[in-house]
């Protein structure tokens, strides 16, 4: 079975197979892992996702890396948190599981995760946190690829819910 890693530090600097972006439905760029990623590939990226045309939420689309250490980046957008009745928990899980369905069918072995929608989108970091860690472990329980799966924890206030989280 696939195994799961913990960094804290910047997704952009990875050289793992794939990295994540947590972008919005246009794909076209924003702030945050979004604006990073879009930076630290180069202009190649943007003209790739144009050609996309957008990203239903909960979603996952496949681009080459451009300038980055990573060979592929998978976009994939997180919900906006509305306060938890409008199926936040099954978009977000669906992002995490569609963009490990994207790794497995693209050859990925290793793919490295921010923490969606905890950012600007408001998601609550330790129900975030607990949906990605349970939709990773199940989905590398049942599959063969990837091999392993990257937390990128960007704030410490991430990165301390993942290390509880993840020490069993
Ligand atoms: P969202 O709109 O999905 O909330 P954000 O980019 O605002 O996306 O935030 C998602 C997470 O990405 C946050 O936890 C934020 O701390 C983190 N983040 C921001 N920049 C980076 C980066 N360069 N590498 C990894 N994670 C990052």
């Amino acid at each position: 079975m696939g195994t799961i890693e913990l960094v804290q530090g910047d997704i952009t600097k990875l050289n793992v197979d794939a990295i994540v972006n947590a972008a919005n439905e246009s794909l076209l760029g924003g702030g945050g892992v979004d604006g990073a990623i879009h930076r630290a590939a180069g202009g190649e990226l943007l003209e790739e996702c144009k050609k996309i045309g957008g990203c239903p939420t909960g979603e996952a689309r496949i681009t080459k890396g451009y300038k980055l250490p990573a060979k592929y980046v998978i976009h994939t957008v997180g919900p906006i948190w509305r306060g938890g009745h409008k199926d936040e928990i099954d978009y977000l899980r669906n992002s995490y599981l569609n963009s490990l369905k994207l790794a497995t069918s693209n050859n990925v072995e290793t793919i490295a995760f921010p923490n969606i929608s905890t950012g600007v989108y408001g998601f609550p970091k330790k129900s975030a946190a607990e949906i990605a860690v349970n939709a990773v472990k199940g989905y590398l329980d049942k599959n063969k690829l990837p091999k392993k799966v990257i937390f990128v924890c960007f704030d410490d206030e991430n990165f301390e819910i993942y290390r509880d989280k993840l020490k069993g």
